[in-house]
C-alpha cells in the first residue's frame, strides 16, 4: 500500500511539474525566461502571448518544465524515440512520438514547428539541426490536443558540436563582382523557398546514392568559411565532387525535379523534392538534362558536371536540405534509410 502511494505521489508530481508565475512591476519576459532557465520562445508559445513586449502586472504566466527522463512521461504522451540518438550541427534525426490516442500534435523545435506525418497514434518528424545552431541543452517542445484540453511537453536534448572546418577563399576581383549581396540573397532566397514545401508523401526508399560513379570529395559539407580573409561569414552548404566537365550526374533518390535553370552564383542548377520537405539540389552543371516538373527515379541522368556560375574549376556542389535548411549528405548516403 504505501509503494502504491509513493507511486502515485511521483506521477502526480511529474504531470502537475508546470508552475505559474505572477508579472510583478518591472519584469520582463526574458528576465522571466532567464530566471526559469527556459527558452524566452517556449514561454511565448506556452502561453499563447500574442505580443510577447505586452506583459501585464498581475498577469499569471505558465513556466515550461523540461521532462524528467527518468519517469515515465506525463499522459498522452508514450514515447519519443530518435534516430540516430544523438543531436548533432547540421544533421537530422528521425523522431517517432507514440501518444495513448490519435489526436492533433505539434512539435517546435528552435523555434520552428516542423510538419509531420501521423500513422495512427505514431508521428513522425525530420528533426533539422543548422549547422551554426549554438551546441549545448535545448528542448522540444510537444503539444497536443484533444478537444478542449491541451497538453504540454517539454523534453530535453543536447546539440553536439559537429566536426567543422574553417576555411578561406581568395576570390579574383573579377570573380569577387559576382559575389554582390544582393544576388548571393536573392540565390539563396530561391533555394531555400524551392526546398521549404512540404508534402506529406516520401517519394524515396532506402538510402540516397552518390550522384557521381566512383565519387571523389574536394570539399566536405559544413566548413565555415570566410572570403579575402574576412571574418566567416558562412559555410559550405554542400558537398563538393571532383570531376571532370562533362561528368553523368545522376539523381540522389527519386523525386520532383522543382528547379531546373541558370543562375548567377551557382550556374546550371537543379533540384529536386523527395517530399517531407526534403530535396537534393545539383550546381555548376555544363548541361541540364531534365525538366521542370519531371518525375526521376533514383540513379537516372539529370545533368552533366561543369565549371558555370562562381566556381574555380569544374566540380558538382551538391546539396541536401530539409525544410530549406542544408544537413550533411554523408548521413543521407550512410546512417539513413528508410
Ligand atoms: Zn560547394
Amino acid at each position: 500500500m504505501v509503494f502504491r502511494l509513493l507511486v502515485f505521489v511521483l506521477f502526480i508530481s511529474v504531470v502537475s511539474a508546470q508552475s505559474t508565475y505572477q508579472v510583478k512591476a518591472g519584469d520582463s519576459l526574458s528576465a522571466i525566461a532567464r530566471a526559469y532557465q527556459v527558452s524566452l520562445n517556449d514561454l511565448i508559445t506556452l502561453n499563447e502571448l500574442a505580443n510577447p513586449d505586452l506583459l501585464e502586472v498581475g498577469q499569471l504566466l505558465l513556466i515550461p518544465s523540461i521532462v524528467d527522463l527518468s519517469s515515465p512521461l506525463p499522459s498522452p504522451f508514450l514515447s519519443l524515440e530518435f534516430e540516430p540518438k544523438t543531436t548533432v550541427q547540421g544533421e537530422i534525426q528521425i523522431l517517432t512520438v507514440t501518444l495513448e490516442t490519435d489526436g492533433a500534435l505539434e512539435l517546435s523545435y528552435l523555434g520552428n514547428v516542423l510538419p509531420g506525418i501521423q500513422k495512427g497514434t505514431d508521428y513522425q518528424f525530420l528533426l533539422v539541426t543548422p549547422v551554426l545552431q549554438s551546441a549545448g541543452p535545448t528542448n522540444l517542445h510537444l503539444s497536443t490536443y484533444s478537444g478542449e484540453n491541451k497538453a504540454d511537453l517539454f523534453y530535453p536534448i543536447t546539440v553536439q558540436e559537429g566536426s567543422y572546418e574553417r576555411e578561406n577563399i581568395n576570390l579574383s576581383g573579377e570573380t569577387s563582382s559576382l559575389l554582390a549581396p544582393e544576388i548571393v540573397n536573392r540565390e539563396h532566397a530561391l533555394l531555400n523557398t524551392t526546398c521549404s514545401s512540404f508534402s506529406p508523401s516520401r517519394k524515396w526508399s532506402g538510402s540516397f546514392q552518390y550522384p557521381i560513379e566512383n565519387p571523389d570529395f574536394s570539399s566536405p559539407f559544413g566548413t565555415l568559411r570566410s572570403y579575402n580573409n574576412g571574418p566567416v561569414s558562412g559555410y559550405h552548404r554542400g558537398l563538393d565532387f571532383r570531376g571532370q566537365t562533362g561528368t553523368l550526374v545522376h539523381a540522389t533518390a527519386s523525386g520532383t525535379v522543382t528547379l531546373a535553370e541558370t543562375l548567377e552564383l551557382y550556374g546550371n542548377t537543379v533540384i529536386i523534392d523527395h517530399g517531407l520537405g526534403v530535396c537534393s539540389a545539383y550546381m555548376h552543371l555544363s548541361e541540364i538534362d531534365t525538366d521542370l516538373g519531371q518525375e526521376v527515379t533514383q540513379g537516372e541522368i539529370i545533368g552533366k558536371v561543369g565549371a558555370t556560375g562562381l566556381v574555380t574549376g569544374p566540380h558538382l556542389h551538391f546539396e541536401i536540405r530539409v525544410m530549406g535548411v542544408p544537413v550533411s549528405p554523408q548521413q543521407w548516403f550512410h546512417e539513413l534509410r528508410w
